[in-house]
């Protein structure tokens, strides 16, 4: 803003020289600009900027004030002019306290505020109801009351006036507070002298100097010029301090947007600047004069007038609300204004991500100059990680998630905990360690040692879950059934960090541990190799830079507190900034952040996404428990409000936070929701684009302009052969340049579908044993490449059906080995059943319906049965055609006439046809294994075989179990037809080809995504 350029409005501003002003100013109307310009200019005629006090909402608006003032005014300024209200009014204190020869005052420290809160929760007061006491303990409350104290501080509420207004509304809470914090002022008072809570630190001030006419005189004198940006976000101990400061005729001028005021959780009050003209009247008596900004110079105009319509509806005089617009940002689109709907979330994030790229490479808008809004501080990572996927550099600051939000800081906090044997959830933190970034386990590899651990428990004979039996080997040292590297790592992290946290400072724990994950080198790495991974890398790295220096901050703090002390101080972080740790450097990436953290900042591009019906407006009330608001509106209008007068405040505190994020775009505003049938779009969607509710459908992602997707389709275009010849000529000119830059997947050598095979050799050599049971006999006869690729680990989620499995094979052989009856063997079921992973909820109750009635399927057939039980679980073993073939037959009964007949339980929920099962594979080896001598237990002279049975049990509404019978061998036309079968699968798994046998079990075979019978298993390539 050039001085020439200056509105009549703002020439106003600039000449004001005496007394109150305030800058009424809708959002782009260049308030803050307008501000610096005012400093700027008053220096410039001989004002020494020692004598302007420039108050900014927070510590980052700040610092950018004041270089934004030491840029304008051409030379370093030694004064930090600009501040936030706390840092001057700590100066205060400090000019006092060392004028008087008294101790110099310190700022109580989030972790030392949340010791005393939790140690004198620990010994209540009797004021606490008694249904609230056990939950005085939690983090909750604390939380809660490190929420409500400010409230009271800043309305000046004595402890006694609060306890009144307690008993005035019926609120016992409040009476309770009351006396908890009278406990705490004195507690402070005599365990820190001198020192304050932040949240009384401008009260504390405004009280001194009031208290001390001289020293106001002096400060009075001192402060020429008094500058307040964004007074629609002060609270009342500010605007105390103001009047206490502007009382004696001092320039005074504050800018406001009471549309954009987001910060009512903290105190701010968008009336109060109705009030400022009363409040802050002339020394004559007469209101504070306000100038009202009318010209827009950063909306492009299609942009004002959406954010007009959304403001229209906050209600209210709104004279500052209809500048004339500006002029358009140099190139900027031809519609600034873009609202999409889109089909789900992924869609959402693809057409953002496109959008960006766009924007980036074809209207060379910088990435640092691009930003993704979002209602919720949780939703950051998801877009992060989105956008990321798809190609677009991102950033995060560190004021705008809590430290211990970030993963990597989370990870090393949760070490930290179980070494100190202080968390609270170890067994389910172990786990959330082991899939995390410091774990090495994947969801795919948790589920093979999973169902593995499973398994070996149930063996030997043991109760524990695969998750208990983890945490044992983590945090006690135990070996685990089996055995795997990420686990065997992590306990070995686990004690280092102990033995660490025995010795030494949380620094030196939180350092041992850090080595001991041995991530850095790769993380590093990672970093500097400038690939789409590098910005996340970059950013863990730096979270945990900023761990290490908060953990420095906290050693040189309190020296002698321990680990715990310090994991609550940096959990306690709820608001983000809350953070000894540096800022991260300034990097060229799109900054995705809350609606929030975007007050007083502006880029060329901005998406404001998932603005959903369920997310935003969020009329959940955030003080349920105390019920700050209740008190903030008890004082200010002298009753409670109704609760539709609760839900209006929401509504319109939800409203403005949606006004302020989509008025921070220069030259583009894109506005996304997802409608997939389960969630809407926000109403805020359609007021700000209400001419295209009608229209607007609900769309799939645009391409996204990436090297990746580039690479994809000039493939697809040179490998289709019915495609044109010489755009395929064309597609493989661009893809050879491609390759020539290196671009991944450009290189045909690089493509999956040319990749020759590894390895064209059988899977077994000729001297190499190969053992077989009768169920891989049965299953290789049914399809050769599902058996080979599942002997290979191709198994999926199944654990379940095995589980099942096992367990009624086992009741079977215990009930009758142990000839049970129904009571003794329903009671073993419930034993058995408690020991497996049925899943929960409706699953888990399906499940053991199922299993009841195969049990009594079971129990009927075991009674009804009128043969002998002559063995139950049977081992065999024999040799054919070089090989072993090992088994274990489920029962071998005796029948009227002393025959023997083989026996095969089923859980399965179809039965075979009788032709397949007069040559079912297992029966038949079976039965040619006894026939033969080969199971010790029927002897080597048994008596004549009668045949095999398979007994189902799992059919779905079947009354009792279905038998099927195998004629005996002798029988047969072929007798020996076992033995050449066994003999034709040993030679076909010796060889090098294994063909996919399409069969009617493909529709749920496991291994069907890599089979070349099936669509979703073709190659991808010719
Ligand atoms: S899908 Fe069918 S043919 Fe293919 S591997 Fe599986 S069972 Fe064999």
């Amino acid at each position: 803003m050039t001085p020439t350029a200056h509105s009549p409005a703002e020439q106003r501003v600039l000449h004001h020289r005496r007394g109150p002003l305030l800058v009424l100013g809708a959002a782009g109307t260049g308030k803050t600009s307008l501000m610096v310009e005012l400093v700027a200019t008053r220096i410039a005629e001989g004002l020494d900027p020692a004598r302007v006090l420039l108050l900014a909402s927070s510590r980052r608006a700040g610092v950018e004030l004041r270089d934004r003032v030491a840029a304008r005014v051409g030379r370093t300024i030694r004064e930090p002019l600009a501040r936030t209200a706390h840092s001057y009014a700590f100066g205060v204190l400090r000019r006092h306290a060392v004028a008087s020869g008294e101790p110099p005052p310190r700022l109580l420290a989030a972790a030392e505020q949340e010791v005393l809160i939790r140690e004198m929760l620990a010994s209540p007061s009797d004021a606490w109801p008694q249904a609230l006491r056990p939950a005085l303990q939690t983090r909750m409350l604390a939380s809660q009351l490190r929420d409500f104290m400010p409230r009271v501080l800043e309305r000046d509420l004595s402890p006694d006036d609060l306890a009144r207004l307690g008993r005035r509304y019926d609120r016992p809470l409040w009476v309770a507070v009351a006396a908890f914090v009278d406990e705490y002022a004195g507690v402070t008072a005599l365990a820190h002298p001198s020192a304050y809570d932040p949240a009384e630190l401008v009260r504390a001030a405004v009280q001194l100097l009031r208290d001390d006419p001289a020293l106001l005189a002096a400060e009075r004198l001192e402060r020429a010029l008094v500058v307040v940006d964004d007074v629609d976000e002060a609270d009342p101990a500010l605007l105390d301090l103001l009047e206490v400061l502007a009382g004696g005729g001092t320039t005074l001028v504050a800018t406001a947007d009471p549309d954009s005021t987001v910060y009512g959780f903290r105190g701010a009050d968008p009336q109060a600047v109705r009030e400022f003209s009363r409040r802050f009247a002339q020394a004559d008596g007469a209101a504070a004069p306000q100038v009202v900004l009318d010209s827009c110079h950063r909306l492009p105009g299609a942009l004002l007038d959406a954010g007009q319509r959304v403001a229209a509806r906050l209600g209210g005089s709104g004279v500052w609300r209809s500048p004339a617009s500006g002029a358009a940002t140099p190139g900027g689109p031809q519609q600034p204004l873009e609202v999409r709907v889109l089909a789900s979330g992924s869609d959402e994030w693809a057409h953002v991500a496109a959008t960006l790229r766009r924007r980036h490479l074809l209207a060379e808008v910088a990435w640092h100059d691009m930003a993704v809004l979002l209602r919720s501080a949780g939703d950051l990572a998801v877009a992060r990680r989105a956008l990321a996927r798809h190609g677009v550099p991102v950033a995060q600051r560190t004021d705008e998630v809590a430290l211990w939000q970030q993963a990597p800081v989370r990870a090393l906090l949760d070490l930290l905990s179980l070494a100190c044997g202080d968390e609270p959830r170890p067994a389910e933190t172990v786990l959330d360690l082991l899939l995390g970034p410091l774990g090495g386990l994947d969801p795919a590899r948790w589920a093979r040692l999973r169902r593995s651990l499973l398994v070996a428990e149930q063996q030997r004979g043991g109760s524990r879950t695969p998750e208990q039996a983890v945490f044992d080997a983590v945090v006690h040292g135990t070996a685990p059934p089996v055995s795997d590297a990420a686990v065997r790592a992590l306990g070995d992290t686990v004690r280092t960090g102990r033995a660490a946290a025995a010795q030494g400072s949380v620094e030196q724990a939180l350092w041992v541990i850090w080595d001991s994950v041995g991530v850095a080198q790769r993380w590093r790495a990672t970093a500097l190799a400038g690939q789409a991974d590098s910005t996340a890398a970059d950013r863990d790295l730096d979270a945990v830079v900023a761990l290490f220096d908060a953990a420095a901050a906290f050693t040189d703090r309190m020296p002698g507190a321990g680990a715990e002390a310090f994991l609550d101080h940096v959990r306690a972080q709820q608001v983000p900034g809350d953070s000894w740790a540096t800022d991260l450097p300034t990097l060229d990436a799109v900054a995705v952040l809350t609606a929030h953290a975007s007050k007083g900042r502006e880029w060329n591009t901005v998406a404001v996404c998932r603005v959903q019906d369920d997310l935003w407006p969020d009329l959940r009330r955030r003080d349920s428990l105390l019920g700050a608001d209740d008190l903030v509106a008890a004082v200010d209008t002298g009753r409670l409000p109704t609760s539709s007068e609760q839900v209006s405040a929401l509504l319109a505190a939800e409203r403005r936070l949606f006004h302020l994020a989509v008025t921070r775009a220069r030259a583009h505003l894109l506005v996304t929701a997802t409608d997939d049938g389960e969630t809407r779009p926000s109403r805020f969607v359609d007021e700000l684009d209400p001419q295209a509710v009608e229209e607007r459908g609900v769309e799939r992602a645009a391409d996204v302009l990436s090297l990746p997707h580039l690479v994809a389709e000039l493939r697809a275009v040179a490998c289709t052969p019915t495609a044109c010849a010489a755009e395929r000529a064309e597609a493989a000119r661009l893809l050879a340049l491609l390759a020539a830059q290196q671009v991944p997947g450009a290189e045909p050598d690089t493509w999956f579908g040319l990749v020759p095979p590894t390895d064209v050799a059988p899977l077994f050599g000729t001297d190499d044993d190969v053992t077989l049971s009768p169920s891989q006999i049965e299953g290789y006869l049914r399809c050769p490449l599902r058996w080979m690729l599942q002997r290979a680990g191709g198994e999926n989620g199944t654990a379940l059906r095995q589980s099942i499995g096992t367990l009624v094979h086992d009741l079977a052989f215990e009930a009758a080995e142990n000839g049970w009856g129904p009571a003794q063997t329903w009671a073993r079921y419930d034993e058995m059943w408690a020991s497996i992973d049925a899943g929960r909820g409706w699953v888990a109750r399906r499940e053991r319906t199922r299993v009841d009635a195969m049990v009594r399927r079971l129990m009927a057939w075991m009674r009804d049965n009128p043969r002998d039980l002559v063995d139950v679980e049977v081992e065999m073993t024999t040799q054919v055609a070089g090989a072993t073939v090992r088994g274990r037959l489920d029962r071998v009964d005796r029948d009227a006439d002393g025959g023997l007949v083989v026996v095969d339980f089923k859980t399965g929920t179809n039965a075979p046809t009788k032709a397949d099962v007069e040559h079912n594979p297992q029966l038949g080896v079976y039965q040619w294994a006894v026939k033969s001598g080969a199971v010790a237990s029927c002897g080597a002279s048994s008596p004549p075989v009668r045949g095999g049975m398979l007994v189902h049990l799992g059919i779905p509404g079947a009354a009792a179990a279905k038998e099927q019978h195998q004629p005996a061998l002798d029988d047969a036309d072929d007798p020996t037809w076992p033995q050449n079968m066994v003999a034709d699968v040993v030679a076909g798994v010796r060889s090098p080809v294994f063909a996919a046998l399409v069969n009617p079990g493909c529709g749920h075979c496991p291994v069907r995504s890599s089979c070349p019978a099936q669509p979703d298993g073709g190659r991808l390539l010719p």
